[in-house]
């Protein structure tokens, strides 16, 4: 059934004929209270669409479109959803993704004539469509979970065909995000109800709306604020909180960390052979990869210009050498089409990197012994040739020369690093 078809059927007016007055204002109070609403929290959704990366990326702008479903025919509920993507893409997300949007409101208006299909064949024909009994109580949840389920089904159909590569976990995204997504379609309900009967009521509840999108996105705003931008991996900042935490946490579960430290081999190479950009795409195509090797709960993150870390809370050493391992390989058969400084394109064949391995609390009884043990490690492979994982025994870090302070003499002994897994 064609979006037409639906549009025409599920109301008695067409767009311009028989739309009645109300419903009119009721279009420009949910217009504009949308677009005050994306204007409000454009800086958290624009570092959660970021952070979203190859995951759904969800928000409450929903709610606007699931009140809308419910006052409005969808003949006026279509200009809203493409008013709300048009204005979140000048204002939001910058133009440079604007096929994701044109995405977005096409899945936006198949989820809309879909559940407007549901309001209609429950009989709720006649605006406003709120629940008033059991029945329609039904109807109206039947439709709000049609659109949600409708929405999520094309989304994550999108991202397996544009990312391959992404994980079926990465294409399901987190739970989390698909309750913004009930959350938002609840306050539709809600919003319509007042609308309906106290329109005055409805600039309250903005300050509600508001308020929530901070409280309900927060940890979310949180999380993408830790996210570097040029390779969507964690920040060095981010990174340096995280890991004490699960040091802390491996002491109370008397479990383990394991931790690589990768450097990207002859990277400088690279940029200066195909320019900056190129390495810029390699980069990114490494932390990319890398994050493919991983579990979820395993923390990703950039920690230099071309140095990466891995957190591998519960790693032993032997599981630590087996990713690290599966990382090397990976990144060794890595092919990445990059854009050269005189304009064409060419691919890299690989993008090699040195690995040093350290295991809390092995090698280790501090976060600092435990990443200089794994610095060391990665030193010694770039010194014996690159593209090698070395790992750090236990005496290791009281060798280096940071650590000599807190020395005991009996303590010491000469460097000695367990070089294996070399390719
Ligand atoms: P090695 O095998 O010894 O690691 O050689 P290398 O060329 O990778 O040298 P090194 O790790 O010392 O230098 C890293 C280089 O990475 C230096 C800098 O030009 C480049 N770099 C650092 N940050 C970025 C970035 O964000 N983008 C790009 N394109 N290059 C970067
Ligand atoms: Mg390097």
């Amino acid at each position: 059934m064609t979006i037409t078809t639906l549009a025409v059927r599920s109301t008695t007016v067409g767009p311009n004929s028989g739309v009645t007055h109300s419903e009119w204002v009721a279009f420009v109070v949910l217009a504009v209270a949308s677009t005050l609403h994306l204007e409000c929290a454009r800086g958290i959704e624009r570092r959660r669409e970021l952070a979203a990366n190859t995951s759904p990326h969800t928000n409450l702008k929903c709610l606007w479109i699931f009140a809308a479903l419910l006052l409005l025919p969808l003949s006026l509920v279509i200009p809203l959803v493409v008013l709300s993507y048009t204005y979140s893409w000048f204002r939001v997300y910058g133009r440079t993704i604007a096929h994701r949007k044109v995405f977005s409101t096409a899945t936006y208006i198949l989820a809309s004539a879909a559940s407007a299909a549901v309001l209609r064949a429950g009989g709720l024909l006649e605006a406003p469509r709120v629940p008033t009994g059991f029945w329609s109580l039904l109807v109206v949840l039947a439709a709000a979970a049609t659109w949600w389920l409708v929405n999520y089904a094309l989304v994550i159909g999108a991202i397996l065909l544009s990312s391959p590569e992404a994980t079926a976990r990465e294409a399901l995204g987190d739970l989390s995000n698909q309750l913004v997504v009930c959350a938002g379609l609840g306050l539709g309900i809600a919003i319509a109800a007042v609308q309906t009967s106290y329109p005055w009521v409805v600039p309250v509840l903005m300050v509600t709306v508001l308020a929530l999108h901070r409280d309900l996105l927060l940890p979310q705003y949180q999380r993408a604020a830790g996210i570097d931008n040029k390779t969507g991996l964690a920040t060095s900042s981010y990174w340096a909180s995280a890991v004490p935490a699960e040091l802390a946490r491996a002491d109370t579960l008397r479990s383990t960390v394991g931790l690589l430290m990768l450097d990207l081999d002859k990277f400088k190479e690279i940029n200066d052979t195909y320019g900056h950009p190129a390495g810029d795409e390699a980069l990114r195509a490494a932390g990319e990869a890398i994050r493919a090797e991983v579990r979820n709960g395993d923390l990703v993150a950039r920690v230099g210009g071309d140095e990466l870390a891995v957190l591998l809370p519960g790693a032993f050493e032997s599981e630590v050498l087996e990713i690290a391992e599966r990382i090397r390989e990976r990144l060794v058969g890595l092919t990445v089409a990059v854009s050269t400084t005189d304009g064409g394109t060419t691919t890299l064949d690989g993008v090699p990197a040195s690995f040093g391995a350290a295991v809390y609390p092995e090698v280790a009884s501090t976060m600092d012994q435990l990443i200089l043990a794994a610095d060391d490690a990665l030193l010694t492979a770039k010194r014996s040739g690159r593209n090698k994982i070395v790992v750090a025994r236990p005496n290791q870090p009281a060798d280096h020369p940071a650590l000599q302070a807190d020395k005991a003499p009996e303590q010491e002994s000469a460097p000695e690093t367990d070089q294996r897994l070399t390719p």
